[in-house]
């Protein structure tokens, strides 16, 4: 009938059928639907995007469809693009630095509620917004260790200054919160509850009451076959430890997910562009590309062989070192990755939960990583 069918019911099927030589990002949005859904129901609080993770459109419009009403982001860019796509949202501006035209911009979109860790940053805020319904949430970190902790913190201030902050912020006439990040793919409940419980101190220490303390991202995703991420843990640990440490004056919880929002709805599936002399593999994505954070924060095991019919390769596995299709030496993906035996050029290689910092941080080096979207049903 001349029909383009549009969507798939999953990737092996559109590799079948189209073949594709570029990489491609298989996205589905029931997935995501589910996820947002989980993040709603389960969270003891308000749920926010952090729109750094993936911010498609697709992604957007379909949080919002979710019933997801909060998003959180870094700049100016982003929070036009929450405007035109989800107008009623409210937008939480939690980039801690900011120009002043930056500041003028938010109060402009009718943002209300600004992360401050210094007092210059304080200041400006102080100089060019309007006092009365403004949240300012003072961001806090926990110092560590480290002989240049304090150095290599790029956000955050420490505890003594964060109850400083936090008494300037009531003395101005804003509503008081507190904010903390764990840090990216924190699989660990103890992160959250160590935070929740300096947040009590901070603010017990300033003899404020906080209106909201926003736990942050961090939320993990699904990288590795034998670790499952335990959501409903940490949101259980969240609430306990909020109303022990806080009491009757709990205050209203916020949290923030980018990775653990839209890790698990796309997958991305590359294709081998040679097996050099049966041992190095050389895929069409690569770290300039959707798999840019690999290096940084681990290789996934989830991932699946398909042959150029789509159908699995199953033979017993043997360890495979993978580059990616730049110039660049150092374009190679961590470790050794177990591959089937059978592995042959134009086999396909589907990356399982990849929809966090990989669309978003691709760099299109070298005339690579001209990445295609196809929408699916399901990802296997
Ligand atoms: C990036 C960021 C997040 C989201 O982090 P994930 O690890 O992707 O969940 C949340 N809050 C702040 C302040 C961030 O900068």
């Amino acid at each position: 009938m001349g029909l383009t069918k549009t969507i798939w019911a999953k990737p092996a099927e559109f590799i079948a059928h189209q073949q594709p030589q570029h990489p491609v990002m298989f996205f589905a949005p029931g997935v995501l639907q589910d996820v947002a859904r989980r993040f709603i129901d389960g969270f003891p609080g308000f749920v926010s995007y952090a729109v750094k993770a993936n911010p498609m459109e697709v992604v957007i419009e379909n949080l919002a469809t979710a019933g997801l009403r909060g998003f959180h982001v870094g700049s100016v860019t982003e929070m036009r693009m929450i405007r035109r796509l989800a107008p009623d949202a409210v937008i939480h501006y939690n980039n801690p630095v900011r120009a002043r035209a930056e500041i003028l911009a938010a109060a402009a979109m009718a943002v209300k509620s600004f992360a401050v860790d210094s007092r210059s940053e304080l200041a400006k805020l102080i100089e060019l917004l309007p006092a009365s319904g403004i949240e300012v949430s003072v961001r806090f970190r926990l110092p560590t260790a480290a002989p240049d902790d304090k150095a290599r913190a790029k956000f955050g201030a420490d505890p003594a200054l964060a109850a400083e902050l936090l008494i300037a912020v009531a003395a101005a006439g804003f509503t008081p919160s507190l904010s903390f990040h764990t840090g990216t793919q924190c699989t660990e409940a103890s992160e959250w509850v160590r935070h929740i419980l300096a947040a009590a101190e901070i603010a017990a220490q300033a003899g404020v009451q906080i209106a909201r303390l926003n736990v942050g991202g961090g939320f993990p995703g699904h990288r590795l076959n034998g670790v499952k991420p335990d959501l409903k843990g940490i949101f259980a640990a969240i609430a306990e430890t909020t109303q022990s440490a806080f009491g009757a004056a709990a205050p209203r919880l916020v949290c923030e997910p980018g990775r653990g929002m839209v890790a698990e709805c796309f997958t991305l599936g590359t294709c081998v562009r040679a097996l050099r002399d049966d041992e190095h593999v050389f895929l069409n994505d690569g770290t300039y590309g959707s798999l840019d954070e690999l290096p940084l924060v681990g290789l996934t095991d989830r991932i699946e062989v398909l042959s150029p019919e789509g159908r699995p390769k199953t033979a017993a596995p043997r360890p495979r070192v993978l580059f990616g299709p730049t110039c660049d030496p150092v374009d190679r993906l961590p470790g050794e990755v177990p591959l089937a035996g059978d592995l042959a050029e134009g086999d396909h290689l589907l990356f399982h939960g990849l929809g966090a910092y990989s669309t978003a941080t691709n760099t299109r080096f070298n005339g690579f990583g001209d990445v295609a979207v196809e929408t699916v049903l399901a990802l296997r």
